[in-house]
């Protein structure tokens, strides 16, 4: 057993919202023992907030989002993987706006401000959940399989596979032994680009929401698109490297599946409770990985 921890002093960030464009600042700050991870949008009136747990979820399609009465938060998994994988059971996360900052796509600089200030250990037990049988949830049609079993330890697998010449069969383990600020923590969100090309050059992309992530190009890409694609980003050239947009390198050679990781980590931790079990993940979302959470949430609850 270990105790709960919160951090030593309020960090802050702002920037870009993924997908409103608009300009945010969200302040984490230390929270008693028991309090858990809590939003509060501090630009409602009343200054409504919303507990980070999986029966709170109400929108998993391009992110995960929260929900209680008028406080909603949108894209809360990077900054949740960071606090709850650092070790950070207890924070109240203050937030003027309906989604999180975007930051660079990963959680790279929410790690190094927990680091920065530090955790520091409260007086009441951490509580965890033991995984006594296997869960499995399942989307046959799309290949989507987590699944959950018995194990002294933490631990996630994750592999992505999405019939994708470029990205390939990528795969990433996290346990205890794994330095999250420095190999997960970095991993940028990802989109393919035939996914986006229309929006492109209807122009209804907002710069923050591609310029840092990864863009995986499966096809040769026209002169027409291209330009939209500069114009979005505010360059003059842009090339494709080995199936990648070149604006941004990428950090690692399996960053997508890095960042599935990092995703998952901020998902599961909804459970509120530090989990006992192994982790198996293919081609996981945000839809599977909060219905999983869900799963274990409601099962505590029959305990
Ligand atoms: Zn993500």
């Amino acid at each position: 057993m270990s105790k709960q921890r919160t951090i030593v002093a309020p960090i802050t960030f702002s920037g870009k919202g993924l997908h409103t464009g608009e300009l945010v600042t969200m302040t984490v700050l230390p929270a008693e023992e028991n309090r858990g991870i809590v939003f509060r949008r501090v630009d409602l009136k009343g200054m409504p907030e919303v507990a980070a747990l999986a029966h709170n979820v109400c929108d998993t399609s391009r992110g995960t989002t929260i929900k209680d009465g008028k406080a909603k938060v949108s894209t809360i998994e990077h900054i949740i993987s960071a606090l709850w994988t650092m070790g950070v059971d207890n924070a109240l996360i203050e937030i003027d706006a309906p989604e999180t900052p975007i930051m660079d796509g990963s959680a790279k600089e929410y790690a190094s401000e927990i680091m920065r200030v530090g955790t520091v250990e409260q007086g009441a037990e951490r509580n965890y959940m033991e995984i006594q049988e296997e869960f499995l949830f399942e989307i046959p049609k799309k290949g989507v399989k987590v699944k959950i079993t018995p194990a002294e330890e933490y631990s996630v697998d994750v592999t992505v596979d999405y019939d994708s010449q470029v990205v390939g069969v990528q795969h990433h383990r996290y346990d205890s032994s794994v330095d999250y600020a420095a190999e997960i923590a970095p991993c940028r969100t990802f989109v393919f680009l035939h996914e986006i090309e229309i929006l492109l050059k209807l122009g209804l992309i907002k710069g923050g929401s591609v310029e840092s992530a990864m863009v995986v190009v499966e096809k040769p890409i026209s002169e027409s698109t291209k330009r939209s694609i500069c114009k979005t980003f505010g360059r003059d050239d842009i090339e494709v490297e080995r199936g990648y947009l070149n604006h941004t390198p990428l950090r690692f050679e399996n960053e997508i599946a890095r960042h599935k990781l990092l995703d998952i980590l901020g998902d599961l931790a909804l459970l509120g409770r530090r989990i006992k079990g192994r982790v198996e993940a293919l081609r996981p979302g945000h839809y599977a990985n909060t219905q999983m959470a869900q799963e274990l949430e409601k099962s505590l609850s029959k305990q």
